[in-house]
């Protein structure tokens, strides 16, 4: 079995298409559901077992459609409703199949958050606040979360195999130097590029632009662009993002079902 890290959702929190929008993103992405979006989260797969990056809302979808049958770990990056919102999805699994709890590795300041919006799921979960810098490993593979910034205490994951090394942060505006220092020549950089245009939030997100020179900054191999918006300050078709990165060597636009070998 081949060791894999897979896009589940490579879209903002709106998704897309949105059921309130009619822009060109959302009409491509109706229109050809390949192009759809749906909210971030990635799943590692190796032959220890299955490990999830966060828990969007549309999880459900996302493992019917990638045919994951079962989930060992499950990590989230930072406590927003679309990265932790899916979670309840996996009570029936633990219930039915599993029937122990999964440890679930959150920020340290979301285990109040948890125990209040989830006092129903205290049985289907093993919360474990993960530490910053802290490595963790899973048979041959080292995960860290790092520091990232998003105001809300947030991570990126950097996971290392012996093959290759991926960066994901999903949610950050640029890294902070602690963090670069760690992802510096990172095979991988999957990252945020909420925006096409101008940047609303540049505190907490990034535009495509900023995405591809933090690549470049960091001196990834490969940058892959995700948690994008199709419609927030400049409506964007995927085709156009598409075309937007075929001007920079070594970046690409993620789609929800991609998939980079360990
Ligand atoms: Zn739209
Ligand atoms: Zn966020
Ligand atoms: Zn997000």
């Amino acid at each position: 079995m081949k060791s894999s890290f897979k896009i589940l959702g490579s879209g903002a929190g709106t998704g897309a298409p949105s059921f309130f929008c009619d822009c060109p993103g959302c009409r491509e992405a109706r229109e050809n559901p390949a192009r759809a979006r749906t909210r971030s989260g990635a799943l590692i797969t190796t032959k220890l077992g299955n490990m999830l990056i966060d828990a969007p809302p549309d999880l459900r979808t996302q493992l019917v459609r990638e045919r994951v049958e079962k989930i060992d770990n499950v990590l989230l990056t930072h406590w927003h409703y679309d990265h932790f919102g899916g979670l309840g999805e996996l009570e029936y699994y633990v219930k039915l199949v599993r029937k122990e709890p999964i440890p679930l590795f959150l920020p340290p300041s979301a285990k109040a958050q948890f125990d209040a919006a989830f006092p129903n799921l205290r049985e289907v979960f093993r919360v474990m606040p993960w530490a910053f810098m802290m490595e963790y490993r899973f048979g041959d593979l080292a995960i860290t979360p790092l520091p990232a910034n998003h105001g809300v205490e947030t991570a990126g994951f950097f996971v290392k195999s012996p093959k290759t090394s991926v960066a994901y942060f999903p949610d950050t505006a640029g890294l902070p130097k602690v963090t670069t220092t760690v992802v510096e020549g990172v095979h991988w950089l999957v990252c945020d590029a909420t925006f096409y245009g101008e940047n609303w939030y540049p505190d907490t997100h990034m535009s495509v632009e900023e995405a591809i020179d933090l690549g470049r900054k960091v001196k990834a191999r490969q940058t892959v662009l995700t948690h994008l918006s199709v419609h927030y300050s400049k409506p964007v078709t995927s085709a156009e993002l598409e075309a937007a990165a075929a001007l920079h060597e070594g970046v690409s636009v993620a789609y929800d079902g991609m998939e980079i070998e360990f």
